[in-house]
C-alpha cells in the first residue's frame, strides 16, 4: 500500500465516496478511509445514507406504501385482493438486500475508478498526515497532499429516553424490528420521525407522535405543513404538538413514556419507542489536538462556503459541517472540493438545495416559504394548483396535496416552489432547475409539459402565479 496519497478522504458515506470518486477520475491517486461495518459485521461503504438512512428508509417506506395501496386502496379501482397481508421478515431481507446491492456497487465505482478503500479509523494529524487504524492491524502514518473530511452524523441521544437497543431505540433500531409493535412512541415529528413513524403506522401499529414544539414542520412552507399535518393524522399518525418528553422507562413489556405539555405531566405507554430528536456532527476521536481543524459553536467542522477548513488542504463535506443534513447536499460539497483540488472553480448553490420528506402524500421544497419572504418583507405573488384537479392525480387515484409556486412580485423572479402530493420528490426537481437557472414563474408557464402528468401541476401553479392557470378558475383575472 502506497503510503503517499494526493487525497485522502475520511469518510465514505455519500459526501465523502462521491468526493473520493471525483477525485479519482480527475486523475488524483486518491485514497478513502471508512470505518463502519455493516449488518453482517463486514466493512461497508456509503455511510449512513447507504446503510442506515436514506435508502433502507426508502426500502420500507415504498414496501409500506404498496401494502396500504393494496390492503385499502386497491377496491376503489376495481381490483379485490382480500388477503393481503404483511411479512416483517421478509420486508426487513429485501431492504437489507437493497442495502447490500447498492453499498457493494460503491465498492465497484471506487475499483473502476481506482479510489483505494482503507477499511478501519481515521484521524488526521498535523500537516495532512493521516493516521490510519484498519480493522485488524496495527496504526499506519499516511501522507497526504490534501484531505477531506467527510465523517458524517449521528443521531442525538436525549438522557429523558436512554436506547436500550431492544424497546427504546433510535432510528437505525427503528429500520430493524421483527414485527409490526401494536403501540409504538415517536419522540420528534422531524423528517426522520415522521418518516419511520409513517412506515410503522402503515403496517398496523398505533402511533404517537410526541413533539415539543408547538409549530408542525417549521421549516416548511405554513399553508404545506398544516395541510400535511391534516392529512398524516388522517392516516392515523397521532400528532402531539407542544409535548416535551422527560423520562421513558421499560417496566416489562413496555415502555413508560412520560411527558409533559400544557396541562401538565402526562405518560403514555407503549410497545416500542423510537427516538427522532435530530442528528449530531461526528467528530469523536478524528482530530488530532494540533491539526489545525477547529469546531464552530455547534459542534460541526467549520468551514468557509468553499468547504476550507482552518488547516491549509484541508477540507470538510457533508452532515460534519454546517447546512443541512442531506446525502445531496453533502454529495455536491464532496464533488466540488474534488474539482478545486484539480484546479476547477465550482461553485455549491446553497440557495436551491430541495428538501424532502418521503410520506405520503411527499412533501418537498426547494427555496423560501411564503411566511420567510413575509418576515423578510418581500414583494411576493403565489399561484397554487391542486391535484385534486390534476387527471393524472384523479386517474392514478392519488390526489391529497398541491403544488405552490412564489415569485418575485416585480422581477417574477422564482423564490420558491412548495409541492406536497405524489412524487413531489420527483417534481421538485423541476422547480430547482428553473431556480438554478434564474427563471420566472412566465418561464415556467411557457415551457410545454407532457399531457397527462402530475407534473402539469407544476406548469399550471406557474401559470397562477400571473392568473393564467386554464384548468382552475384563477382568483386573480388577468
Ligand atoms: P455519513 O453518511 O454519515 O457518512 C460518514 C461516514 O464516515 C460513516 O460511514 C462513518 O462510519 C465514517 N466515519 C466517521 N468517522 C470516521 C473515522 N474517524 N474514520 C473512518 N470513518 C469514519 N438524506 C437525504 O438526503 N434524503 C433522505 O431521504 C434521507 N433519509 C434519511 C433517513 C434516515 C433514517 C437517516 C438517519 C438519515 C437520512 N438522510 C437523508 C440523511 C443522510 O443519510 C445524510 O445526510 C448523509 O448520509 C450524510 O452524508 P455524509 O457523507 O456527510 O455522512
Ligand atoms: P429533526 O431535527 O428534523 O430530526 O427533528 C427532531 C425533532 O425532535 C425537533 O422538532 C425537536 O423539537 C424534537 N424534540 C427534541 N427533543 C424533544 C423532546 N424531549 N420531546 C419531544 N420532542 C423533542
Amino acid at each position: 500500500m502506497s503510503e503517499h496519497y494526493d487525497v485522502i478522504v475520511i469518510g465514505a458515506g455519500p459526501a465523502g465516496y462521491e468526493a473520493a470518486i471525483r477525485c479519482a477520475q480527475l486523475g488524483l491517486n486518491t485514497a478513502c478511509i471508512e470505518k463502519d461495518k455493516g449488518k453482517d459485521g463486514e466493512p461497508t461503504l456509503g455511510g449512513t445514507c447507504l446503510n442506515w438512512g436514506c435508502i433502507p428508509s426508502k426500502a420500507l417506506l415504498d414496501a409500506s406504501h404498496k401494502y396500504v395501496e393494496a390492503s385499502q386502496h386497491f377496491a376503489e379501482i376495481g381490483i379485490n385482493a382480500p388477503d393481503v397481508s404483511v411479512d416483517v421478515p421478509k420486508m426487513i431481507e429485501r431492504k437489507d438486500e437493497v442495502v447490500k446491492g447498492l453499498t457493494g456497487g460503491i465498492k465497484g465505482l471506487f475499483t473502476g475508478n481506482g479510489v483505494t478503500p482503507l477499511y478501519g479509523t481515521g484521524k488526521l494529524l498535523a500537516n495532512r498526515q493521516v493516521s490510519f487504524t484498519p480493522h485488524d492491524g496495527a496504526e499506519q502514518i499516511l501522507q497526504a497532499e490534501h484531505v477531506i473530511l467527510a465523517a458524517g452524523s449521528v443521531p442525538v441521544a436525549i438522557p429523558p429516553a436512554p436506547l436500550d437497543g431492544d424497546r427504546i431505540v433510535d432510528s437505525t433500531g427503528a429500520l430493524d424490528f421483527t414485527e409490526v409493535p401494536a403501540r409504538l412512541g415517536v419522540i420528534g415529528a422531524g423528517v426522520i420521525g415522521l418518516e419511520l413513524g409513517s412506515v410503522w403506522n402503515r403496517l398496523g401499529a398505533e402511533v404517537v407522535v410526541l413533539e415539543a414544539l408547538e409549530e408542525f414542520l417549521p421549516m416548511a412552507d405554513e399553508r404545506i405543513a398544516r395541510d400535511a399535518k391534516k392529512i398524516l393524522t388522517g392516516q392515523g399518525l397521532d400528532i402531539r404538538l407542544g409535548t416535551r418528553v422527560t423520562g421513558a422507562e421499560v417496566s416489562g413489556d413496555e415502555v413508560v413514556v412520560s411527558y409533559q405539555d400544557k396541562d401538565g405531566d402526562q405518560s403514555l405507554s407503549v410497545d416500542k419507542l423510537i427516538v427522532a430528536v435530530g442528528r449530531r456532527p461526528y467528530t469523536e476521536g478524528l482530530l488530532a489536538p494540533d491539526c489545525g481543524v477547529n469546531l464552530d459553536e455547534r459542534g460541526f467542522l467549520y468551514v468557509n462556503d468553499l468547504c476550507q477548513t482552518d488547516a491549509p488542504n484541508v477540507y470538510a463535506v457533508g452532515d460534519v459541517v454546517r447546512g443541512p443534513m442531506l446525502a445531496h447536499k453533502g454529495g455536491e460539497e464532496g464533488v466540488m472540493v474534488a474539482e478545486r483540488i484539480a484546479g476547477f472553480k465550482p461553485l455549491v448553490n446553497y440557495d436551491t438545495i430541495p428538501n424532502v420528506i418521503y410520506t405520503h402524500p411527499e412533501i418537498a421544497w426547494v427555496g423560501k416559504t411564503e411566511q420567510q419572504l413575509k418576515a423578510d418583507g418581500e414583494n411576493y405573488t403565489v399561484g397554487s394548483f391542486p391535484f385534486a384537479a390534476s387527471g393524472r392525480a384523479l386517474a392514478a387515484n392519488d390526489t391529497q396535496g398541491m403544488v405552490k409556486v412564489i415569485a418575485d412580485a416585480d422581477t417574477d423572479r422564482l423564490l420558491g416552489v412548495h409541492v406536497l402530493g405524489p412524487q413531489a420528490s420527483e417534481l421538485i426537481a423541476q422547480a430547482v432547475i428553473a431556480m438554478e437557472f434564474d427563471a420566472s414563474a412566465e418561464d415556467l408557464g411557457l415551457i410545454m409539459f407532457a399531457h397527462p402528468t402530475l407534473s402539469e401541476a407544476v406548469h399550471e401553479a406557474a401559470l397562477g402565479v400571473s392568473g393564467h392557470a386554464i384548468h382552475m378558475i384563477n382568483r386573480k383575472k388577468k
